[in-house]
């Protein structure tokens, strides 16, 4: 597989001072119209004095002395406002800055997968790109996140002769979505999957986890899609994803500029959207402890990429009112709703946004996703999971999410996976180390000794793993149609795993509305001109239940689509 992403190598003094000295020279010229564009220059093409730099002085400046270049970008003469201007600023109800502290042709706010991806693609463009985060450090959800990936028809689904269409992907995603989604979206992503995996690969150069038997990609099962065509990365990790798009940024003299957290969208008379406020070195984003504040106008327009609200129990539990404080999250912590909040303030159409994912698969013994739950998922494939106060199964355990949490919650209690040795995936054996150090995961010799530990009445349980070994002998799930992957054995074999599974708020299916061009809809259901979004900041793909491996594919094919439309739009005078 291609896997040519460069990544940033380390500076020497010499190489470190030269950057300097060149930076400073971007910016005498930048100073002299009074305007400041940052990132990519040398490919708008629309400053000649800039093209008399050399590309190389300008990417060693932009790469090396990013702290420095990022700290320096307002316009000469307006000093840095304070925490009350931004009090000021978000209260007022209209007018625009008399003057702009900074200009920018595209500003993506959020460096998750959709924020890193459509800068990626508004930079490839030739517009002039800024990313900021309101984090101390990029990537948001995503670079801690499991980063698999749906593939409709991938090199990998050939090679394995596995059928697979987008019919298929567009009805397992409308099921579990209860047909709350728009089939537009669905079918958007489910088209330009394969061609968006293989850009991963061949542009970015992220590495996709290989199976040693096939030589192909790896592809795994999980819940609610009916074929595997699901891909993990080979970090096993969303970083795998992250990091070689955020070093293709770097390539291109754009570093995600962190700390620094959007305050508030600015409209003109017409409706678009023509600049923001943004807040430097806030505590716990809270805009009233802003070290700075400064206006960015944003002449082509603003995509919005800021994620999730998955932590913001207040938020959260004002739209699905049981999911209050006792429910726990897997999300990062700052997984909050103040950039929903900015778009709902300048006219956004938020929807769906009761719509809130809890994630089967996580153990109560560990906080946020821990390290137990890949395994957890990952084993549902193959093992019962069981009501401890029965010892029968309950569920299919390839069921989507939503169904999989609500019967769960039904229970009362946590669910009770048992998985054994004769069933446990290699490519998720390190998680089930680290389940097993915690204690998330515990092992045991007999049925019995299971039974004993949990209360479980023994006799029901041995029924029930005999009756769920005939299913998999028999290769039919008779109890509660599950679909057995080819590799799956009937437990025999002790060690047992077992792992108590209670759901968590995982992802947001809501948020605000756009149409298949990544333009956000106002109150008015028309477009909001300048205002773009992408991911999980957005509402319509994934309705009531987001598939497993959905999530990327829609973060990345919608990401590229904003960058690639904001590059489009016309520039403002
Ligand atoms: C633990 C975990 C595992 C997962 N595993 C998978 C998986 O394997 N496959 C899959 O398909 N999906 C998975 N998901 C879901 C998927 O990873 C997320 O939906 C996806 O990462 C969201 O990407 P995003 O770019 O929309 O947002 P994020 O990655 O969350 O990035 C949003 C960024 O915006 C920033 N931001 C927010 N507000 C502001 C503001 N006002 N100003 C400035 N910056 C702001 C945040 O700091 C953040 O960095 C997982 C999710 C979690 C939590």
């Amino acid at each position: 597989m291609a896997a040519g992403g460069k990544r940033a190598g380390n500076a020497s003094s010499t190489l470190l001072g030269d950057a300097i000295r060149a930076f400073w020279r971007v910016r005498r010229v930048v100073c002299i119209d009074k305007v400041l564009v940052i990132g990519n220059i040398f490919n708008s093409g629309r400053t000649s004095a800039m093209a008399t730099i050399a590309r190389r002085d300008f990417l060693k400046a932009a790469g090396l002395a990013g702290a420095a270049f990022a700290g320096s970008t307002m316009l000469a003469g307006c000093a840095p406002k304070s925490a009350e201007t931004v009090q000021a600023a978000t209260a007022a109800s209209s007018g625009l800055p008399e003057m702009w502290d900074e200009e920018v042709e595209v500003l993506v706010v959020g460096s998750g997968y959709a924020g890193l991806a459509a800068a990626y693609e508004a930079a490839k463009a030739g517009s002039g790109v800024r990313i900021i985060d309101k984090r101390a450090s990029g990537g948001g959800n995503s670079a801690f996140a499991d980063g698999q990936i749906a593939v409709v028809g991938s090199a990998a689904q050939k090679a394995a002769g596995i059928e697979d269409s987008v019919e298929a992907f567009v009805s397992d995603s409308l099921t579990a979505g209860l047909n709350l989604n728009y089939e537009s979206k669905v079918r958007l992503i489910a088209e330009k999957s394969n061609e968006t995996f293989e850009w991963t690969v061949n542009e970015i150069g992220v590495e996709w986890a290989q199976d040693a038997e096939t030589g192909s990609d790896r592809l795994i099962a999980q819940g609610g899609h009916t074929v595997m065509r699901c891909i993990p990365p080979q970090a096993n990790s969303g970083s795998g994803i992250t990091e070689p798009l955020t070093a293709k940024l770097a390539e291109q003299g754009i570093q995600v500029e962190t700390d620094t957290q959007l305050a508030r969208l600015f409209k003109d008379d017409a409706g678009r959207v023509v600049g923001v406020q943004i807040a430097l070195g806030c505590r716990d984003y809270d805009l009233s402890t802003a070290k700075e504040t400064k206006t960015v106008k944003t002449s082509r327009g603003v995509v919005l990429a800021t994620g999730g609200f998955g932590l913001d129990v207040a938020f959260r539990s004002a739209q699905d009112p049981r999911l209050d404080e006792t429910v726990g999250c897997t999300n990062r912590e700052g997984s909050n709703a103040d950039g929903l909040r900015v778009a709902l303030d300048a006219g956004a159409f938020g929807m769906q946004l009761d719509q809130i994912q809890c994630y089967p698969y996580t153990s109560p013994v560990e906080n946020s996703f821990g390290s137990s739950a890949t395994w957890i998922e990952a084993e549902c494939a193959y093992a019962p999971v069981i009501d401890p106060a029965t010892g029968k199964r309950f569920v299919n355990e390839l069921t989507d999410r939503k169904r999989f949490s609500d019967a769960i919650f039904e229970l009362g209690h946590p669910a009770l996976q048992i998985g054994c040795i004769d069933n446990a995936p290699e490519w998720a054996r390190e998680s089930l180390e680290a389940g097993l150090g915690n204690g998330a995961v515990v092992e045991f010799d007999t049925l019995d000794a299971i039974a004993s530990e949990y209360d479980i009445p023994l006799e029901a349980l041995k029924a029930q793993i005999d009756s769920y070994n005939a299913c998999v002998e028999a290769g039919i799930d008779t109890e509660f149609g599950k679909l057995f992957n080819d590799d799956s054995a009937p437990m025999k074999n002790a060690p047992y795993y077992v792992a108590k599974m209670q759901p968590k708020v995982h992802h947001c299916m809501g948020g605000v509305k756009t149409d298949d061009n990544c333009r956000v809809i106002g109150n008015d259901l028309q477009p909001i001109s300048g205002l773009y979004a992408a991911g999980e900041a957005t509402g319509g793909v994934h309705g009531a239940c987001r598939l497993g491996c959905n999530g990327t594919l829609d973060c990345l094919v919608n990401g590229r689509i904003a960058g690639q439309q904001v590059a489009l739009s016309d520039p403002l005078a």
